[in-house]
C-alpha cells in the first residue's frame, strides 16, 4: 500500500516537473537570441525601465534607417553605452517619451545596441512606427558614411530580424526623410542605403504616406485630420 502511494507520488511529481508549460515559461523568460555580430542588450548599457510599452505587430513590412546626429559616433562599447543612455534620457526626459525611441542602434564599434527591441512599438518615425522597425546608426552621417563594420552590422541586424520572423522577408527599406520632413539619416548615409537590398524609393515624402497600403486606416485618418503634425 505504502509502496503504491509512493509510486503515485513520484508519478505526480514527475508529471508536474515535466509539464511542458512549466519549461516553456522558463524558456520564454530567459529567451536569448543568438546573433552573428556583437549584440548589447539593454541590461548591458544600463537602460532605465520603459515607462510603458505597446506591442509591435510583427512581422513588420518596413525598416526605417536613421542617424542620431547627436550623440556623435562612438567607437567602443563604453562610448556607445554612454550614447545609448544619453539618447534614452533625451527621449524620456526631454521629449516625455516612454523609452528610447529607436528599436535598435548600431555603433561604429560594429555592435548592435538594443533599444525598444523587436516586439515593442517604437517612437522614431511619426505615423510610421506601427509598420516598421527603426534602426539608428549612431553618429552624424551628413557628409561621410559610417565605417564598414557599422554598415555590415546594420545589414546583419535586418537579416536577423527577417530570420527571427520580426521583419517580413519582402520588407522595404527607407530613410527617415522619406516618411517625414527631416534631414535624417544624413545625405551620405541616405545615398549609401539606396544601394542596399530592399531599398524602396516609395514612399518618397510625407505626401506619399496616404498611399502606403501597409499603413492602417486609423493612421491615414490621423494624417488627413492633422496635417500640421506631419511637418
Ligand atoms: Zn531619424
Amino acid at each position: 500500500m505504502y509502496c503504491y502511494i509512493f509510486v503515485l507520488l513520484c508519478v505526480c511529481v514527475i508529471s508536474v516537473i515535466a509539464m511542458p508549460g512549466v519549461y516553456k515559461v522558463d524558456i520564454l523568460d530567459n529567451e536569448v537570441h543568438s546573433y552573428n555580430f556583437p549584440f548589447v542588450p539593454r541590461s548591458q548599457w544600463h537602460a532605465r525601465g520603459a515607462k510603458q510599452t505597446t506591442p509591435l505587430r510583427t512581422p513588420v513590412p518596413f525598416v526605417v534607417i536613421h542617424h542620431t546626429y547627436i550623440p556623435p559616433a562612438c567607437y567602443d562599447k563604453e562610448e556607445c553605452c554612454a550614447a545609448m543612455r544619453q539618447m534614452q534620457c533625451m527621449h524620456m526626459d526631454g521629449r516625455g517619451w516612454w523609452d528610447i525611441g529607436y528599436n535598435f542602434a548600431v555603433g561604429s564599434d560594429g555592435a548592435a545596441y538594443e533599444g525598444r527591441g523587436w516586439e515593442t512599438l517604437g517612437a522614431h518615425a511619426l505615423h510610421f512606427n506601427s509598420v516598421s522597425i527603426g534602426i539608428t546608426l549612431i553618429g552624424d552621417w551628413r557628409t561621410e558614411i559610417p565605417p564598414a563594420r557599422q554598415l555590415k552590422t546594420a545589414k546583419a541586424l535586418i537579416a536577423a530580424g527577417v530570420e527571427l520572423g520580426y521583419i517580413k522577408p519582402d520588407y522595404k527599406l527607407v530613410g527617415h526623410r522619406q516618411v517625414r520632413a527631416t534631414e535624417c539619416p544624413g545625405q551620405a548615409l541616405f545615398e549609401e542605403i539606396q544601394t542596399w537590398d530592399h531599398y524602396s524609393p516609395f514612399p518618397n515624402s510625407v505626401a506619399d504616406l496616404i498611399n502606403v497600403k501597409e499603413l492602417p486606416d486609423s493612421v491615414k485618418e490621423n494624417l488627413i485630420a492633422n496635417t500640421t503634425a506631419v511637418v
